[in-house]
């Protein structure tokens, strides 16, 4: 099921309709694409649900879903998980005394494109990530695991992302300078920076959106401080721009607009 609004979003603005309806699509929908997972894909299945416990800073009703299936899948120590019993384990329980609900449909807001086949679940994982980046650096020690969220991330795109040339093309980047990263607020600007890698190589491609083009992202509109020149040619200032990351990808960005 798939909702379309004749909405104008605001850029500067996260709405957790697109979070949910990333997180419903890439637990429920890609990631259960396999008869069964095992081994390494397994172990990167648990790795994000883990991370998304500890870090997505969901309604009450989404983080006890996703408690309850990270204490399920702890719990799951045979080596194989049948993709029946893991989509029975997956559902909602709305009865109980403290619900345990991730809605089930699917409702673009910020990541909506002009047309169907463009945005949407792409969109909301980039957006998931960022977040769980910045929300990690808020809630941790800068130094301890800087590379927690991001080689979750990189596990997921590998063994999951639908997308296999994406997948590809991540995985060349993580492989080239992630271990460089050394502590969490250098998380936060790797994922930024290389996420404008992508944007750059796609600019002007048949994936973009006419309405949305591919842009250095945050554009002066967005964070006139962000930008600065040197010798007249553009530059990044960093410190602006992690002040910048945190405010945007921070629970009060968050709007409910279309949630369920
Ligand atoms: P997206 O690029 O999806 O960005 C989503 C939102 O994040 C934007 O609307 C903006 O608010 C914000 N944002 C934009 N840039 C940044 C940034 N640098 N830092 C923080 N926030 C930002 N498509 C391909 O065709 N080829 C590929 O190889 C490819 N690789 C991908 C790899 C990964 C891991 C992912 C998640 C997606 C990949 N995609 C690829 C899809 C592509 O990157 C876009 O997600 C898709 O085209 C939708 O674009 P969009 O306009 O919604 O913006």
């Amino acid at each position: 099921e798939r909702v379309s609004h004749p909405l104008r979003a605001d850029r500067s603005k996260l709405y957790m309709a697109d979070l949910e309806s990333a997180l419903h699509y890439s637990l429920r929908v890609e990631a259960a694409r396999a008869s069964s997972l095992s081994g390494a894909q397994l172990a990167a299945f648990k790795c994000y649900v883990a991370t998304l416990v500890k870090y997505f800073p969901g309604r009450p009703c989404v983080q006890t879903y996703l408690q309850t299936l990270d204490a399920w899948l702890r719990n799951w120590t045979e080596p194989e998980l049948p993709r029946t019993v893991l989509k029975e384990a997956m559902k909602n329980k709305r009865d109980a005394s403290q619900p345990s609900v991730l809605p089930t449909n699917v409702t673009w807001v910020g990541c909506q494109g002009s047309e169907r086949h463009f945005r949407g679940y792409p969109c909301g994982l980039w957006t998931i990530f960022h977040l769980l980046t910045v929300q990690a650096a808020q809630n941790g020690p800068d130094k301890e695991l800087p590379l927690e969220v991001l080689s979750t991330m990189r596990c997921y795109v590998r063994h999951f992302f639908g997308c296999q040339e994406c997948a590809e093309h991540f995985e060349a980047m993580a492989a080239k300078s992630m271990d460089r990263v050394a502590s969490r607020e250098e998380a936060i600007l790797w994922l930024w920076s290389h996420h404008n890698e992508v944007n750059a190589r796609l600019a002007g491609g048949d994936t973009e959106d006419p309405k949305f083009p591919k842009l250095q992202w945050p554009p002066p509109d967005l964070c006139p401080q962000c930008h600065k020149e040197e010798r007249g040619v553009h530059a990044w200032e960093e410190p602006a721009v992690v002040t910048f990351l945190k405010a945007h990808f921070s629970p009060a960005n968050i709007y409910m607009d279309y949630a369920e």
